[in-house]
């Protein structure tokens, strides 16, 4: 089969490979902890699985949504995302919500609909992997901006600015982030609504699927909220995925100008027509209590695992490599400023994928090489295990980068 050049474009998933590897070794019988995981390990609230039996007694729970969604959940969606972001009622008219099958549908949707061939995307470095994955998928460029660890992971405003230019389509910010698990502070949102006032023909893509995984107060703060006239060409993407362990259900929201909207249901109606009935019509009437209820003690937990860490981290002499989290759940350990590395290029040769590879036949425990995320020799720890377990497995690893010593 001749295959198109788009498809052959994309990249596959270095994690998924390694997760193959985890499971093949815990089958052979060794011990695995598995630190890779990009979703909370836990049943989610009992509220939303009463609600999904209860729905399947209807017939309109297994025929198709509306293309963009159930008018209930988008009005409750969009009034739940309102409160939680303190935005004044004034707004409402201007914001719609679009169901999609999950987060990153409701990315590939916006990204079709702004992306023309050689049109340029911002994406901060360290990133989710899809980022630029699906902004070459529709024929555009993904332009990377730097965060770097030692800034604690916050990109300089002067160098974001400095990669605008007249091809500039969208900028995409992640915040709680994946992979770095921190989030923007309100100075940082100031100066950014200020920075990007400059230049109107750029969209906002606002990536907020980890909102509600905030550990620590305050909680994140958004340009919009700053300058709410940056609503006008702000796309907000959130979803269940993450805030009530559904990785599976597949429901995504996208908050975005009412002008959009037909567009978005136009290409959403000739790919997947509509979100699954079924689980939508389950989340009406799920306000954002149950959502706070259902996190607060794998908050505590996040908390805590984040208290192991650093203190490991201390412990182990690898304090040039800390830097604080406060949200998501995910930790970027700097492999190179590790003594596994003393004498080993790290400037120019980007050894992670091979030394995850060694960490996980040696220990047992499996991380997220960083590769594909812009970040060379680096791997994300994920901090969802309990607290017993994310001891044992992280003095496995650093025991295993000290030992050169
Ligand atoms: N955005 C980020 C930053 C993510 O990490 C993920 C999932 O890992 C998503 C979006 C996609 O979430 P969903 O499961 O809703 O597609």
């Amino acid at each position: 089969m001749k295959l198109s050049k788009r498809i052959n474009q994309i990249n596959e998933s270095i994690t998924l490979k390694l997760n193959a590897k985890a499971v093949e070794l815990k089958k052979s019988g060794k011990t695995i902890y598995n630190l890779t995981a990009g979703q909370l390990p836990f049943r989610p609230h009992e509220k939303l699985v009463e609600g999904i039996i209860a729905e399947t007694k209807f017939l309109k729970s297994f025929q198709y949504a509306p293309v963009t969604g159930v008018a209930e959940l988008r009005e409750l969606a969009l009034g739940n995302f309102m409160k939680a972001r303190k935005l004044d009622e004034s707004v409402k008219d201007q914001l719609s919500c679009i169901v999609s099958n999950g987060a990153k549908h409701s990315l590939t949707n916006i990204l079709a609909a702004l992306v023309d061939k050689g049109d340029e995307v911002i994406v901060i470095a360290p990133y989710w992997l899809s980022y630029p994955e699906l902004i070459k998928l529709w024929g555009g460029v993904p332009v990377e901006v730097i965060a770097e660890r030692y800034n604690g992971f916050i990109p300089l405003m002067e160098e974001l600015e400095s990669k605008i230019t007249s091809k500039t389509k969208a900028i995409i910010i992640n915040s709680p982030n994946n992979p770095t698990g921190i989030y923007y502070s309100e100075s940082w949102m100031r100066d950014f609504a200020q920075m990007i006032k400059k230049y109107p023909d750029v969209t906002i893509v606002s990536d907020e699927i980890y909102y509600d995984l905030a550990y620590f107060d305050p909680t994140p703060t958004y340009h919009y909220q700053v300058d709410p006239e940056l609503l006008s060409r702000t796309v907000i993407l959130d979803g269940i995925s993450k805030n009530l362990a559904c990785t599976g259900l597949r429901i995504g929201y996208t908050f975005a100008p009412v002008s959009l909207v037909p567009y978005l249901s136009r290409l959403q109606g000739q790919t997947t027509s509509s979100a699954n009935s079924l689980v939508q019509n389950a989340l009406v009437g799920m306000d954002r209590q149950t959502i706070k209820e259902f996190l607060t003690p794998i908050k505590a937990l996040l908390r805590k695992n984040a208290e192991i860490l650093r203190d490991l981290m201390h412990e182990y002499d690898l304090g040039e490599a800390f830097y604080q989290v406060n949200g998501a759940f995910y930790f970027v350990l700097d492999l190179a400023k590790t003594p596994y590395f003393n004498g080993v290029d790290s400037k120019t040769v980007d050894h992670s994928i091979s030394i995850c590879s060694e960490i996980l036949d040696e220990t047992g425990v499996a991380l997220v090489p960083l590769s594909d995320f812009g970040v060379a020799n680096a791997a994300r720890i994920s901090l969802v295990l309990s607290e017993r377990d994310i001891e044992k497995a992280l003095r496995l690893v650093f025991t295993f980068l000290t030992k050169k010593v």
